[in-house]
């Protein structure tokens, strides 16, 4: 029983996102919150440590009650089944060199989209690996394969990375990658890029962007939290990403959880969204996850609040996070979608390697 115990403290951290960290936020904060009620700092800035604006003024997370429920409760988490292949395709790689007339983006595992437009490639949380983790031998371990080989994307111009979770931020793809594509990353991450002599980074905070071939690219908020291990809680920023060519507009969620602020923000800064890609899976038990990982019924709240004319969803089918069974967000997305009466093809679960066009044409 100790020995696994051990295991799936491991596994727990090497997780990340199914962890949460063991302080309260601050609940308090201002609307855009470019800058705090002093004036000094932005309100998201605490001190020496990120945090969240809009959590319950109670909130108490407990991190043991949570791996007393995993481990010793009455839950029973979904077995990792070998080489998944529901809601799953291959990415044909000659699919990635669209028409510059239109956009794509491509779902090539959890989070990670490539996003094509006018010559320009951006992809989001690379995620390669097989397994998220810290060691190579325990933590997560991937049941649906990337639906392309990283060898296999076109030159990518700039990766946006949301937040320092393993499955997330992946070490041996960021070593890949290099310092050929122009990473931009949330405040307080580039130091872990540099021990890698990675230097193509650009931090930003919150409501900054940098503009790459055209295309304005800007870091916005998310409710989540960052741990990479056991001593650098919330040292390091979380984000969702927002791309602006002149007549196109997506949102990357990154990682988040719902509150009923900052997304209606997002879409106010953003104006017309034509493509979210926001997260529908890894969501149970909700007392545990509700604050920083929404559930498909969430994902569509967060839809709304953006006012997206299209959206699709990514975090789901790669890794077992949490209690929901692994084909659940499909399901529990299309009954959220009826309950709000929103045509469901505006609001998909693509498949994984499957490319999202306008007008839901789907490859
Ligand atoms: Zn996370």
């Amino acid at each position: 029983m100790l020995k696994r115990f051990v295991a799936m403290m491991l596994l727990t951290l090497a997780a990340g996102c199914s962890a949460n960290q063991a302080t309260p936020d601050a609940a308090s904060g201002r609307g855009t919150d470019q800058v705090s009620e002093g004036g000094e700092k932005p309100a998201h800035h605490g001190d020496g440590v990120f945090r969240n604006l809009y959590l319950p003024d109670d909130y108490q997370p407990s991190t043991l009650a949570f791996l007393q429920a995993r481990f010793f409760g009455d839950q029973n988490w979904p077995e990792a089944p070998q080489d998944h292949k529901a809601f799953w395709q291959a990415t044909d790689p000659q699919r990635l060199n669209p028409p510059p007339a239109l956009p794509q983006a491509t779902l090539i595992g959890h989070s990670t989209v490539l996003l094509q437009y006018q010559g320009v490639n951006i992809l989001t949380d690379p995620m390669f690996s097989d397994r998220a983790s810290p060691v190579g031998f325990a933590g997560p371990k991937r049941y649906t394969q990337p639906s392309l080989a990283l060898t296999d994307l076109p030159d990518i111009d700039v990766v946006v990375i949301s937040h320092n979770h393993y499955d997330h931020l992946d070490a041996a793809t960021v070593n890949a990658l290099g310092d050929q594509v122009l990473w931009l990353v949330p405040l307080g991450l580039k130091s872990w890029f540099v021990q890698f002599n990675v230097d193509n980074v650009i931090e930003l905070d919150w409501w900054q962007s940098h503009t790459v071939k055209g295309v304005e690219i800007q870091a916005l908020p998310s409710q989540h939290w960052s741990k990479r291990t056991l001593f650098d809680t919330n040292k390091s920023l979380w984000a969702s990403w927002g791309f602006k060519w002149s007549d196109f507009t997506a949102w990357f969620g990154g990682d988040t959880g719902y509150n009923p602020v900052q997304f209606k923000e997002i879409g106010e800064a953003l104006g017309q969204v034509d493509l979210a890609m926001i997260p529908i899976g890894a969501y149970e038990p909700r007392w545990f996850m509700k604050y920083h990982h929404v559930n498909p019924a969430d994902a569509v709240e967060i839809f709304r609040d953006i006012n997206a004319r299209s959206a699709f969803g990514i975090h789901w089918n790669t890794f077992v996070l949490t209690a929901e069974n692994i084909d659940e967000p499909p399901q529990a997305l299309a009954d959220a979608l009826r309950l709000q009466q929103i045509n469901p093809q505006r609001f998909q679960a693509i498949n994984i390697g499957a490319t999202w066009q306008p007008a839901s044409s789907l490859q």
